[in-house]
Protein backbone atom coordinates (compact mmCIF):
# COMPACT_ATOMS: atom_id res chain seq x y z
CA UNK A 1 0.00 0.00 0.00
CA UNK A 2 1.22 3.13 -1.22
CA UNK A 3 0.92 6.70 1.09
CA UNK A 4 -1.00 7.57 4.30
CA UNK A 5 -4.25 8.29 2.48
CA UNK A 6 -4.34 4.73 0.76
CA UNK A 7 -3.89 3.03 4.12
CA UNK A 8 -7.06 4.96 5.64
CA UNK A 9 -9.01 4.37 3.07
CA UNK A 10 -8.04 0.28 3.29
CA UNK A 11 -8.95 0.75 6.92
CA UNK A 12 -12.11 2.37 6.04
CA UNK A 13 -13.04 -0.59 3.50
CA UNK A 14 -11.66 -3.24 5.81
CA UNK A 15 -14.38 -2.13 8.31
CA UNK A 16 -17.03 -1.23 5.41
CA UNK A 17 -16.54 -5.32 4.65
CA UNK A 18 -16.43 -6.66 7.82
CA UNK A 19 -19.46 -5.34 8.97
CA UNK A 20 -21.02 -5.97 5.66
CA UNK A 21 -20.17 -9.03 5.50
CA UNK A 22 -18.74 -10.85 8.58
CA UNK A 23 -20.79 -8.65 11.68
CA UNK A 24 -23.93 -8.20 9.27
CA UNK A 25 -24.30 -4.70 10.95
CA UNK A 26 -26.87 -3.23 9.11
CA UNK A 27 -26.48 0.67 11.32
CA UNK A 28 -22.87 0.35 10.53
CA UNK A 29 -22.83 -0.31 6.88
CA UNK A 30 -25.86 2.66 6.64
CA UNK A 31 -23.03 4.91 8.70
CA UNK A 32 -20.22 4.06 6.03
CA UNK A 33 -22.02 5.61 3.48
CA UNK A 34 -22.31 9.22 2.72
CA UNK A 35 -25.55 11.19 1.46
CA UNK A 36 -24.95 11.24 -2.02
CA UNK A 37 -24.56 7.46 -1.91
CA UNK A 38 -25.50 5.78 -5.71
CA UNK A 39 -24.52 2.27 -6.73
CA UNK A 40 -25.43 -0.57 -8.91
CA UNK A 41 -25.77 -4.19 -7.06
CA UNK A 42 -25.18 -6.96 -8.82
CA UNK A 43 -29.22 -8.17 -9.39
CA UNK A 44 -31.37 -6.64 -11.56
CA UNK A 45 -33.42 -5.24 -9.35
CA UNK A 46 -30.17 -3.70 -7.42
CA UNK A 47 -29.92 -0.44 -8.99
CA UNK A 48 -29.50 2.78 -6.03
CA UNK A 49 -29.92 6.44 -7.13
CA UNK A 50 -30.96 7.76 -3.92
CA UNK A 51 -30.10 6.84 -0.24
CA UNK A 52 -33.77 5.70 0.30
CA UNK A 53 -32.67 2.49 -2.55
CA UNK A 54 -29.13 2.05 -0.39
CA UNK A 55 -31.22 1.46 2.94
CA UNK A 56 -33.78 -0.48 1.43
CA UNK A 57 -31.56 -2.91 -0.13
CA UNK A 58 -28.64 -3.29 2.26
CA UNK A 59 -31.52 -4.27 4.80
CA UNK A 60 -33.23 -6.28 2.70
CA UNK A 61 -29.95 -8.25 1.95
CA UNK A 62 -28.48 -8.04 5.34
CA UNK A 63 -31.92 -9.67 7.29
CA UNK A 64 -32.61 -11.96 4.01
CA UNK A 65 -29.93 -13.86 5.15
CA UNK A 66 -28.54 -12.95 8.56
CA UNK A 67 -25.49 -15.16 8.44
CA UNK A 68 -21.77 -14.26 8.31
CA UNK A 69 -19.78 -14.40 5.17
CA UNK A 70 -16.33 -15.28 4.50
CA UNK A 71 -14.54 -12.72 2.45
CA UNK A 72 -11.20 -12.23 0.96
CA UNK A 73 -10.05 -9.22 -0.53
CA UNK A 74 -7.57 -9.72 -3.71
CA UNK A 75 -5.99 -7.41 -6.61
CA UNK A 76 -7.13 -3.86 -4.51
CA UNK A 77 -6.24 -1.01 -6.16
CA UNK A 78 -6.42 2.50 -4.55
CA UNK A 79 -6.20 5.62 -6.36
CA UNK A 80 -6.45 9.37 -4.75
CA UNK A 81 -6.86 11.65 -7.57
CA UNK A 82 -7.22 14.27 -4.67
CA UNK A 83 -6.60 14.37 -1.17
CA UNK A 84 -10.59 14.01 -0.32
CA UNK A 85 -11.14 11.37 -3.18
CA UNK A 86 -10.61 7.40 -2.89
CA UNK A 87 -11.36 5.26 -5.91
CA UNK A 88 -11.01 1.69 -5.10
CA UNK A 89 -10.76 -1.11 -7.55
CA UNK A 90 -10.69 -5.16 -6.04
CA UNK A 91 -11.55 -8.35 -6.46
CA UNK A 92 -13.80 -10.08 -3.50
CA UNK A 93 -13.93 -14.15 -3.29
CA UNK A 94 -17.16 -14.40 -0.60
CA UNK A 95 -18.30 -17.64 0.32
CA UNK A 96 -21.85 -18.28 2.68
CA UNK A 97 -24.18 -20.20 3.21
CA UNK A 98 -27.64 -20.49 2.83
CA UNK A 99 -30.43 -23.21 3.64
CA UNK A 100 -27.70 -25.01 4.85
CA UNK A 101 -26.03 -24.91 0.85
CA UNK A 102 -22.66 -23.54 0.47
CA UNK A 103 -22.24 -20.57 -1.76
CA UNK A 104 -19.23 -19.45 -3.26
CA UNK A 105 -18.24 -16.63 -5.64
CA UNK A 106 -15.06 -15.81 -6.95
CA UNK A 107 -13.85 -12.28 -8.32
CA UNK A 108 -16.51 -10.02 -7.02
CA UNK A 109 -15.38 -7.28 -8.76
CA UNK A 110 -15.99 -3.64 -6.66
CA UNK A 111 -15.63 -0.75 -7.94
CA UNK A 112 -15.73 1.94 -4.80
CA UNK A 113 -15.78 6.12 -4.35
CA UNK A 114 -14.89 7.39 -1.12
CA UNK A 115 -15.15 11.25 -0.15
CA UNK A 116 -13.36 12.26 2.95
CA UNK A 117 -15.49 14.53 4.70
CA UNK A 118 -14.92 16.29 8.25
CA UNK A 119 -11.77 13.98 8.61
CA UNK A 120 -13.89 10.60 7.64
CA UNK A 121 -14.09 8.68 4.83
CA UNK A 122 -17.72 8.13 3.69
CA UNK A 123 -18.49 5.98 0.37
CA UNK A 124 -20.57 7.98 -1.86
CA UNK A 125 -20.58 5.01 -5.23
CA UNK A 126 -20.48 2.23 -5.04
CA UNK A 127 -20.58 -0.62 -7.96
CA UNK A 128 -20.31 -4.78 -7.87
CA UNK A 129 -20.46 -7.10 -10.48
CA UNK A 130 -20.03 -11.14 -11.26
CA UNK A 131 -18.10 -12.13 -14.53
CA UNK A 132 -21.00 -14.92 -15.20
CA UNK A 133 -22.99 -15.35 -18.23
CA UNK A 134 -24.50 -18.40 -16.99
CA UNK A 135 -28.26 -16.34 -16.35
CA UNK A 136 -28.04 -14.08 -19.21
CA UNK A 137 -29.54 -10.89 -19.07
CA UNK A 138 -31.76 -12.25 -16.21
CA UNK A 139 -30.41 -12.98 -12.72
CA UNK A 140 -26.14 -12.87 -12.48
CA UNK A 141 -27.04 -13.55 -9.36
CA UNK A 142 -27.63 -17.28 -8.64
CA UNK A 143 -29.18 -17.74 -4.84
CA UNK A 144 -32.45 -16.57 -5.75
CA UNK A 145 -33.14 -19.56 -7.78
CA UNK A 146 -31.21 -21.53 -4.96
CA UNK A 147 -33.55 -19.97 -2.75
CA UNK A 148 -36.41 -21.10 -4.99
CA UNK A 149 -35.38 -24.72 -5.54
CA UNK A 150 -34.43 -24.73 -1.40
CA UNK A 151 -38.53 -23.01 -0.98
CA UNK A 152 -39.99 -25.86 -3.38
CA UNK A 153 -38.05 -28.88 -1.18
CA UNK A 154 -39.68 -27.37 1.32
CA UNK A 155 -42.66 -27.00 0.61
CA UNK A 156 -42.80 -30.79 -0.62
CA UNK A 157 -41.19 -32.16 2.81
CA UNK A 158 -43.88 -30.43 4.43
CA UNK A 159 -47.19 -31.36 2.01
CA UNK A 160 -45.68 -35.15 2.46
CA UNK A 161 -45.09 -34.28 6.06
CA UNK A 162 -48.40 -33.41 6.75
CA UNK A 163 -49.92 -36.59 4.24
CA UNK A 164 -47.95 -38.70 6.61
CA UNK A 165 -49.71 -36.98 10.07
CA UNK A 166 -52.64 -37.17 8.75
CA UNK A 167 -52.42 -40.65 7.95
CA UNK A 168 -50.77 -41.70 11.57
CA UNK A 169 -53.80 -39.67 13.35
CA UNK A 170 -56.29 -41.97 11.28
CA UNK A 171 -54.19 -45.01 12.40
CA UNK A 172 -54.06 -43.93 16.16
CA UNK A 173 -57.76 -42.86 15.84
CA UNK A 174 -58.36 -46.43 14.31
CA UNK A 175 -56.35 -48.02 17.19
CA UNK A 176 -58.30 -46.11 19.76
CA UNK A 177 -61.57 -46.76 18.85
CA UNK A 178 -64.16 -49.30 18.93
CA UNK A 179 -65.77 -49.88 15.34
CA UNK A 180 -69.06 -50.55 16.00
CA UNK A 181 -69.75 -47.60 18.57
CA UNK A 182 -67.30 -45.25 17.68
CA UNK A 183 -66.44 -44.74 21.49
CA UNK A 184 -62.80 -45.05 22.99
CA UNK A 185 -61.62 -48.69 22.91
CA UNK A 186 -60.40 -50.77 25.40
CA UNK A 187 -56.62 -50.05 25.03
CA UNK A 188 -57.57 -45.97 25.23
CA UNK A 189 -59.76 -46.96 28.17
CA UNK A 190 -56.67 -48.45 30.06
CA UNK A 191 -54.41 -45.53 28.90
CA UNK A 192 -56.98 -43.29 30.05
CA UNK A 193 -57.91 -44.83 33.69
CA UNK A 194 -54.07 -45.23 34.33
CA UNK A 195 -53.56 -41.27 33.77
CA UNK A 196 -56.79 -40.56 35.44
CA UNK A 197 -55.68 -42.72 38.46
CA UNK A 198 -52.02 -40.98 38.43
CA UNK A 199 -53.78 -37.56 38.32
CA UNK A 200 -56.34 -38.53 41.46
CA UNK A 201 -53.45 -39.75 43.17
CA UNK A 202 -50.74 -36.51 42.85
CA UNK A 203 -53.42 -34.02 43.02
CA UNK A 204 -55.54 -35.95 45.76
CA UNK A 205 -58.64 -35.52 43.84
CA UNK A 206 -61.67 -37.80 43.93
CA UNK A 207 -62.41 -39.62 40.43
CA UNK A 208 -65.30 -41.33 40.05
CA UNK A 209 -65.73 -44.64 37.46
CA UNK A 210 -68.67 -46.01 36.41
CA UNK A 211 -69.96 -49.30 34.99
CA UNK A 212 -72.73 -49.92 32.76
CA UNK A 213 -74.81 -52.82 31.66
CA UNK A 214 -77.34 -52.64 29.10
CA UNK A 215 -80.77 -55.02 30.40
CA UNK A 216 -81.88 -57.85 29.27
CA UNK A 217 -79.53 -57.61 26.00
CA UNK A 218 -79.39 -61.10 25.04
CA UNK A 219 -83.20 -60.86 24.78
CA UNK A 220 -83.29 -57.93 22.77
CA UNK A 221 -81.08 -59.52 20.54
CA UNK A 222 -83.48 -62.44 20.05
CA UNK A 223 -86.49 -60.96 19.83
CA UNK A 224 -85.49 -58.42 17.40
CA UNK A 225 -81.99 -59.50 16.11
CA UNK A 226 -78.17 -58.25 16.47
CA UNK A 227 -78.87 -55.82 13.89
CA UNK A 228 -81.28 -54.31 16.08
CA UNK A 229 -79.17 -55.06 19.38
CA UNK A 230 -76.23 -53.35 17.25
CA UNK A 231 -78.07 -50.22 16.53
CA UNK A 232 -78.85 -49.88 20.41
CA UNK A 233 -75.49 -50.41 20.99
CA UNK A 234 -74.51 -47.40 18.88
CA UNK A 235 -77.87 -45.12 20.00
CA UNK A 236 -76.25 -45.44 23.76
CA UNK A 237 -73.25 -44.63 22.87
CA UNK A 238 -74.12 -41.66 21.07
CA UNK A 239 -76.52 -40.63 23.89
CA UNK A 240 -73.73 -41.14 26.22
CA UNK A 241 -71.20 -39.09 24.75
CA UNK A 242 -74.25 -36.42 23.85
CA UNK A 243 -75.08 -35.87 27.31
CA UNK A 244 -71.64 -36.39 29.42
CA UNK A 245 -70.11 -33.03 30.42
CA UNK A 246 -66.46 -32.55 28.34
CA UNK A 247 -64.32 -33.33 31.59
CA UNK A 248 -65.89 -36.74 31.65
CA UNK A 249 -64.41 -39.59 29.14
CA UNK A 250 -66.92 -42.83 27.67
CA UNK A 251 -65.30 -46.02 26.48
CA UNK A 252 -67.16 -49.09 25.21
CA UNK A 253 -66.36 -51.69 27.99
CA UNK A 254 -67.60 -54.75 25.54
CA UNK A 255 -70.62 -56.23 24.74
CA UNK A 256 -73.41 -54.65 26.36
CA UNK A 257 -70.81 -52.56 28.57
CA UNK A 258 -69.40 -48.94 28.86
CA UNK A 259 -67.29 -47.07 31.08
CA UNK A 260 -67.73 -43.47 32.72
CA UNK A 261 -64.74 -41.92 33.83
CA UNK A 262 -65.72 -38.47 35.64
CA UNK A 263 -62.39 -37.16 36.93
CA UNK A 264 -62.35 -34.73 40.17
CA UNK A 265 -65.90 -35.86 40.72
CA UNK A 266 -67.05 -37.25 43.96
CA UNK A 267 -69.47 -40.87 43.69
CA UNK A 268 -71.85 -38.63 45.37
CA UNK A 269 -71.93 -35.55 42.46
CA UNK A 270 -71.04 -38.79 40.01
CA UNK A 271 -74.47 -40.22 41.54
CA UNK A 272 -76.57 -37.57 40.50
CA UNK A 273 -75.18 -37.06 36.96
CA UNK A 274 -75.55 -40.62 36.22
CA UNK A 275 -79.28 -41.05 37.72
CA UNK A 276 -80.18 -38.69 35.05
CA UNK A 277 -78.35 -40.64 32.17
CA UNK A 278 -80.13 -44.02 33.38
CA UNK A 279 -83.78 -42.36 33.42
CA UNK A 280 -82.25 -40.80 30.19
CA UNK A 281 -81.91 -43.68 28.57
CA UNK A 282 -84.93 -45.62 29.86
CA UNK A 283 -87.51 -42.97 28.27
CA UNK A 284 -85.69 -43.39 24.79
CA UNK A 285 -86.79 -45.36 22.40
CA UNK A 286 -84.11 -47.04 19.70
CA UNK A 287 -84.95 -48.03 17.37
CA UNK A 288 -88.23 -50.37 17.11
CA UNK A 289 -87.95 -50.97 20.78
CA UNK A 290 -89.51 -49.35 22.47
CA UNK A 291 -87.72 -49.66 26.32
CA UNK A 292 -84.46 -50.64 27.10
CA UNK A 293 -82.81 -49.87 30.16
CA UNK A 294 -79.09 -50.06 31.88
CA UNK A 295 -77.58 -50.47 35.26
CA UNK A 296 -74.92 -48.77 35.95
CA UNK A 297 -72.20 -48.98 39.36
CA UNK A 298 -70.15 -46.41 40.44
CA UNK A 299 -66.97 -46.75 42.67
CA UNK A 300 -64.82 -43.96 43.72
CA UNK A 301 -60.98 -43.93 43.66
CA UNK A 302 -59.30 -45.49 46.78
CA UNK A 303 -55.63 -45.04 47.86
CA UNK A 304 -53.49 -47.61 46.41
CA UNK A 305 -55.76 -48.19 43.63
CA UNK A 306 -54.81 -49.51 40.57
CA UNK A 307 -57.14 -50.13 36.92
CA UNK A 308 -58.30 -53.65 38.07
CA UNK A 309 -58.94 -52.81 41.33
CA UNK A 310 -61.50 -49.90 40.76
CA UNK A 311 -62.66 -51.09 37.57
CA UNK A 312 -63.63 -54.61 40.24
CA UNK A 313 -65.55 -51.91 42.70
CA UNK A 314 -67.73 -50.52 40.50
CA UNK A 315 -68.30 -54.10 38.41
CA UNK A 316 -69.37 -55.12 41.72
CA UNK A 317 -71.99 -52.33 42.00
CA UNK A 318 -73.01 -52.72 38.96
CA UNK A 319 -74.20 -56.58 39.82
CA UNK A 320 -75.64 -55.23 43.00
CA UNK A 321 -77.58 -52.54 40.96
CA UNK A 322 -78.64 -56.01 38.38
CA UNK A 323 -79.33 -57.78 41.58
CA UNK A 324 -81.84 -54.97 42.93
CA UNK A 325 -84.18 -55.20 39.98
CA UNK A 326 -81.80 -53.42 36.94
CA UNK A 327 -82.93 -50.03 35.66
CA UNK A 328 -80.92 -48.75 39.05
CA UNK A 329 -77.79 -47.10 39.88
CA UNK A 330 -75.53 -48.49 42.61
CA UNK A 331 -72.71 -46.52 44.34
CA UNK A 332 -70.19 -48.81 45.76
CA UNK A 333 -68.50 -46.14 48.36
P1 LIG B 1 -78.26 -58.55 32.08
O1 LIG B 1 -79.47 -57.70 32.24
O2 LIG B 1 -78.01 -59.37 33.27
O3 LIG B 1 -77.11 -57.76 31.67
O4 LIG B 1 -78.64 -59.54 30.94
P2 LIG B 1 -78.12 -59.54 29.46
O5 LIG B 1 -79.09 -60.32 28.64
O6 LIG B 1 -77.84 -58.17 28.98
O7 LIG B 1 -76.84 -60.41 29.63
P3 LIG B 1 -75.34 -60.03 29.32
O8 LIG B 1 -75.08 -58.61 29.63
O9 LIG B 1 -74.50 -61.03 30.00
O10 LIG B 1 -75.27 -60.28 27.77
C1 LIG B 1 -74.83 -59.43 26.84
C2 LIG B 1 -75.20 -59.90 25.48
O11 LIG B 1 -74.85 -58.91 24.53
C3 LIG B 1 -74.50 -61.15 25.02
C4 LIG B 1 -74.20 -60.95 23.57
O12 LIG B 1 -74.95 -61.82 22.75
C5 LIG B 1 -74.66 -59.57 23.30
N1 LIG B 1 -73.64 -58.80 22.57
C6 LIG B 1 -72.35 -58.61 22.89
N2 LIG B 1 -71.75 -57.82 21.97
C7 LIG B 1 -72.71 -57.52 21.04
C8 LIG B 1 -72.70 -56.76 19.85
O13 LIG B 1 -71.71 -56.18 19.43
N3 LIG B 1 -73.85 -56.65 19.17
C9 LIG B 1 -75.00 -57.27 19.60
N4 LIG B 1 -76.09 -57.11 18.88
N5 LIG B 1 -75.02 -58.01 20.69
C10 LIG B 1 -73.91 -58.14 21.42
MG1 LIG C 1 -76.39 -56.94 29.84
Amino acid sequence: MGGKLEKEIYDVLIDYFDNLFVKRDFEQVMASFGQHIRGFGSSKDETMYDFETVYTLHQRDIHQANNPVRYEVDHIVIETPKDDIGLITCELSIETYIHDQKLRFNHVRYTIAMVKKDKQWLIEQKHLSLPTIENEDDEAYPVKQLEARNEALKRLVEDKTNELKTALDEITKLANTDVLSGLANRSSIDRTLGALIDEAKTQNQPLSVVMIDIDNFKQINDTYGHLTGDKIIRGISELLEKHLPSSAFVGRWGGDEFVLFYPKESIKKTYIKVEKLRDLIAKTSFDKVKTVTASFGISEYRERDTIETIIARSDKALYKAKDAGKNCVYPQA
